[in-house]
């Protein structure tokens, strides 16, 4: 890790600008309904706070799109940091101006003030260079512990960077890098990779990058059905991305010449249309005209299961089909219980594989969940991640 952490700041006493990622899910009551990335924040939050910082914390929640909309305030999250700080959480309804000021000038070493979502202003998501100066005036310090939004450059996370000396990263960020690092760099083997999910295009270059490192490729959900149809499969009405043919006919190429197996569904569960309220069928091999494919079948869940129980290091991201039903939940879930089962490093990345995880109260089971689907995934095809980037380096001897 050649960048700044949290242990090499003196927070004491100091305005620390801490933006993390509190996207977190509101039920019809407008209450925190899973306080995941709440609780994935935690420890840096908590270290902060113990070095006697003056904590301003920055996130965004949802797509407000850039104008305030009560739906998508970050109010519920300070009650609910504050009751698992046992400390008061400050809110702040306003980034800027003389209300925020006059909210941080309160502050004393070791309290927490959360200011109101930064996605409420379109100078975020524009990284915008004045909005970016004056977030970054609001202290003397800035922390970034946001993995979920690494790989987008928005201000309150690269442009905020340019105007602090010393930008470290948080203990989440460093402990997601260290795990994905590791994957990308020396993984045991067998190393098996499982992409599902709809969107190829989305996840085609993750997989040509995985082909360098991993040994077995799985493919499952609605985007195996791009790769079954350029296989000369017949695919029925299954969901077809023909943008992305050519990219996945050069991933079989590459495949091929690197020697590693890319394994697609040998049967999947149909049914005619999308819906949980119409029987459903298994067929092998071609799926006829008039069906969909919603999930991997008995058969296919068997082989990928025995690759899983050989691999030494498994990486999964995307459901296997229409998890949300639970006609076709099965192919997923039987995923999960495979990786929990087993004695491999785990790492289980992006909202539904996690979701499913969970479902099954098994995320305890898995060597490491990532809280950034997109940023792990960008990580993995080696692109480097702005939000990350941007902090300052370790200086020579520290
Ligand atoms: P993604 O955002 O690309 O990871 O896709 C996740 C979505 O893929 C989930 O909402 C699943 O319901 C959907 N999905 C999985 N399998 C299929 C399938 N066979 N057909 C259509 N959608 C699917």
């Amino acid at each position: 890790m050649n960048k700044l952490t949290i242990a090499d700041l003196d927070v004491k006493g100091k305005r620390v600008l801490l933006r993390v990622d509190f996207n977190v899910p509101l039920d019809g009551n407008h209450q925190v309904s899973d306080d995941t990335r709440i609780l994935a924040a935690l420890p840096t939050i908590q270290y902060l706070l113990n070095g006697g910082a003056r904590l301003i914390i920055l996130s965004h929640l949802g797509r407000p799109r850039g104008k305030p909309a009560e739906a998508f305030s970050l109010r519920p999250v300070a009650e609910m940091l504050g009751n698992i700080l046992q400390q008061q959480v400050f809110f702040s309804p306003a980034l800027l101006g003389p209300v925020a000021q006059a909210a941080i000038d309160c502050l004393k070493d070791g309290d927490c003030l959360l200011m109101e979502n930064v996605r409420f202003y379109p100078e975020e998501e524009k990284n915008d260079v004045q909005f970016s100066k004056e977030l970054a005036s609001l202290a003397d310090v800035y922390v970034n512990d946001a993995f979920g939004t690494a790989h987008r450059a928005h201000a309150s996370n690269e442009g905020v960077t340019r105007y602090f000396d010393n930008a470290a990263c948080g203990l989440l960020i460093e402990k997601e890098l260290s795990v994905l690092e590791n994957l990308i760099k020396s993984p045991e083997a067998p190393f098996c990779a499982i992409i599902g999910g709809a969107k190829v295009k989305d996840k085609i270059h993750v997989i040509g990058n995985l082909l360098n490192k991993a040994d077995e490729i799985l493919i499952g959900g609605g985007m195996a059905y791009t790769f079954l149809h350029s296989q000369g499969k017949r695919i029925g009405n299954s969901i077809l991305d023909g943008e992305s043919t050519d990219l996945v006919a050069e991933t079989f190429a590459r495949a091929e010449t690197l020697g590693k197996t890319v394994h697609l569904p040998t049967d999947h569960v149909v049914a005619e249309s999308f819906s949980n309220d119409v029987p459903t069928r298994i067929v092998e091999d071609h799926i006829p005209d008039g069906y969909i494919g919603l999930d991997i079948g008995p058969k296919t869940i068997a082989h990928f299961l025995s690759v899983i129980g050989n691999a030494k290091t498994v990486f999964w991201n995307g459901p296997m089909g229409v998890f949300e039903m639970n006609h076709f939940q099965q192919g997923t879930f039987s995923i999960a219980e495979g990786l929990a089962a087993s004695s491999a490093v785990t790492v289980v990345g992006g909202g539904d594989s996690v979701a499913a995880v969970n479902r099954i109260n098994k995320a305890g089971k898995m060597t490491h969940i990532s809280t950034g689907g997109g940023a792990s995934l960008e990580l993995l095809e080696g692109k480097k991640l702005p939000g990350i980037e941007a902090l300052t380096e370790k200086k020579h001897g520290t």
